[in-house]
């Protein structure tokens, strides 16, 4: 199962941040999936749950921020969002375009219990997933 895969991931890599950070406790973690990463979210929350229990994160709870589908067109540079997986410039027409935004799959923060941190990390690394993940 693919996304009991990447829940794995993205304990494993909190896990180690824990420890680098020396935090207390960690409350809350935010992940941004987006529309073309190929990962559903309930599964992902349910292989996330599952695997926490059993952890040192047990407790904690994700968050998934759903992305949606973006493009920009490469000859008018036009941005627009994508229905129906329609990729080409609602402006000019054109389907050389670039996609801008859906297929995250970072973790975008983690909520903190100690007292003495700031209440939310912002996770720099992105694109943890990124590569092993397809
Ligand atoms: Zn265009």
């Amino acid at each position: 199962m693919h996304e009991l895969m990447i829940a794995q991931n993205i304990l494993d890599k909190v896990i180690g941040e824990r420890e680098r950070l020396g935090l207390e406790a960690v409350l809350g973690i935010t992940v941004k999936v987006g529309a073309l990463s190929g990962v559903f979210p309930d599964a992902l929350q349910f292989g996330f749950d599952a695997l926490c229990r059993e952890s040192e994160l047990d407790g904690c709870r994700l968050t998934i921020e759903s992305v949606p589908i973006t493009i920009r067109c490469r000859h008018c540079h036009a941005q627009a969002p994508v229905d129906d997986y329609r990729f080409s410039c609602e402006a000019c027409g054109s389907t050389d375009v670039d996609v801008e935004t859906g297929y995250e799959l970072d973790i975008a923060y983690i909520e903190v219990g100690d007292a003495d941190a700031d209440p939310t990390t912002q996770f720099q690394q992105s694109g943890m997933t990124n590569g092993s993940a397809h």
